[in-house]
């Protein structure tokens, strides 16, 4: 799956960091670094961030969408 979050929104709340930190984690107080493309096995915890980010910065595309590949 492809993960994009978009950086002019996020406001470093850490949700996602607490939500799946083996693919958030904020550098600092502000820089938030993030696994770009997690298996789709991570979904579920993906899926958490999505949800858990107040400021709704987090889009997460399943594969089958970000390749253009039927489902
Ligand atoms: S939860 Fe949202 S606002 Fe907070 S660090 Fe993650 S992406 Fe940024």
């Amino acid at each position: 799956m492809k993960v994009v979050v978009d950086l002019n929104r996020c406001q470093a709340y850490a949700q996602c960091v607490y939500a799946a930190p083996r693919h958030f984690v904020l550098q600092g107080r502000e820089a938030l670094i993030y696994d770009p493309c997690p298996g789709e096995a991570d979904r579920a915890e993906i899926e958490r961030a999505v949800q858990a980010c107040p400021v709704r910065a987090i889009t997460a595309i399943p594969d089958a969408e970000s390749t253009g590949e039927a489902a």
